[in-house]
């Protein structure tokens, strides 16, 4: 027992290296609608951290969708979907995602991180070999650990490495799956999706992607990375929490496997149905997503702006073209800092650290949104050129 420690001064303990390291997360509190300036511990400023990339979050056909929804079924579903949540508004939204992803069937979900983990552990059993990118979301990686599975990584958007590990393990597993973000979340890049496609049909591998950041925003009609390179994966996953402006998320794929994740994944099976005004709101979403080429070319054209002006002042911003500009910093305590910084100067970005990014690579992840204006953005550089200054007279 010489080693015995109260529960709760270990906790403090490991709160307290958790803060020394800067590591420390505590969340700003917001008063107002989710808009291109927000209330933020009572100060007005311009948001630059959320992922409302279309604006979508207060329009006026989501607030309706789920205030009637709210009216037409009451507020909670009550049980799990197999038991007696499954509402007419569940199965309107499936049928709307399938066929706006074009694929044969559509699963709903209440979040995104639950669609992940109950999918990659519904298709990975001890007889799968799975394939996971470097970078991806949490949520991908928690599927691959309750998974029965032999888990890889690869290199992140490393096709030739995949190919390495396909090559020197496929044949001791009976199936394979392969796991990638199309547009990564902290880094703002996205998969070489044809090179891991054309893998996969070679090594008779199944494409799991996550379009989280995609959908709403990429390809024709905001439909996703894949559609953009009419890559067709074996399953897709997204969510409605981030361009879409709702909430809940999905898995598309062919009706035997969404069967089968239906049946088996367990975020799924195990969790109450979300409320009915969940899927109304997001099938509101869907439609006003398909509308929203203007919207969406306005979202590229700030992104461009910041990345621009950011690189102009001497910030290390990787080469890319989306709309997650990751602005590198190095250590936590950096991106904490600078996020302090920014936000006495009006402007809302968030610092990035570990375990969501690895570490040594903690950043600010700047994202505008379409409803931004040109004096946004003016406003959002002035301040970061502020804070260049800064940066440069503490060196
Ligand atoms: C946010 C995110 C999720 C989780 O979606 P939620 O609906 O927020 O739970 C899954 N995958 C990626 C890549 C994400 O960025």
């Amino acid at each position: 027992m010489g080693h015995a420690l109260d529960f709760l001064q270990d906790i403090q303990l490991r709160l307290n290296a958790l803060e020394a390291d800067g590591l420390l997360r505590s969340p700003r509190t917001v008063a107002s609608h989710q808009g291109p300036e927000l209330i933020v511990d009572g100060r007005l400023v311009v948001c630059l951290c959320s992922n409302n990339y279309l604006g979508l979050a207060d329009h006026p056909q989501l607030l309706a969708a789920a205030n009637q929804a709210a009216i037409e079924y009451g507020f909670g579903s009550c049980a799990a979907r197999h038991i007696a949540g499954t509402s007419t508004a569940h199965l309107e939204i499936e049928r709307a995602l399938a066929a706006f992803l074009e694929q044969p069937r559509a699963l709903f979900f209440t979040t995104g991180y639950d669609a992940n983990l109950g999918t990659i552990q519904a298709l990975s059993s001890r007889d799968t070999l799975v394939l996971s990118d470097a970078l991806n979301h949490a949520s991908l990686i928690d599927g691959c650990r309750l998974g029965r599975g032999k888990v890889r990584v690869f290199r992140h958007c490393d096709a030739a490495h995949l190919e390495e590990l396909l090559r020197s393990e496929r044949d001791r597993f009976a199936t394979a799956l392969v796991v990638t973000e199309s547009l990564f979340s902290m880094d703002g890049d996205t998969a070489p999706l044809p090179a891991l496609r054309e893998i996969c049909d070679r090594y008779q591998a199944a494409l799991v992607v996550d379009e989280s950041h995609a959908i709403g925003v990429l390809g024709p009609r905001g439909r996703g990375l894949c559609a953009h390179h009419a890559v067709r994966p074996d399953l897709i996953t997204g969510t409605f929490g981030k361009a879409c402006g709702a909430s809940g998320a999905f898995v598309a794929g062919p009706e035997v496997t969404i069967r089968w994740i239906e049946n088996r994944a367990r975020s799924y099976v195990f969790s109450t149905a979300s409320s009915p005004t969940i899927p109304k709101a997001a099938c509101a979403a869907l439609d006003l997503v398909r509308q929203a080429d203007a919207e969406r070319s306005r979202l590229a054209d700030h992104a461009l702006r910041l990345r621009l002006g950011l690189k102009e002042m001497g910030y290390e911003i990787p080469d890319g073209s989306t709309h997650i500009i990751p602005l590198m910093l190095g250590t936590a305590t950096a991106a904490t800092e600078a996020s302090r910084c920014l936000l006495e100067l009006g402007v809302f970005v968030h610092g990035i650290r570990p375990p969501t990014v690895p570490a040594g690579t903690s950043r600010l992840r700047v994202t505008p949104m379409a409803t931004h204006e040109p004096r946004h953005i003016d406003a959002a550089l002035q301040a970061f050129r502020t804070l260049r200054s800064k940066l440069a007279s503490v060196r």
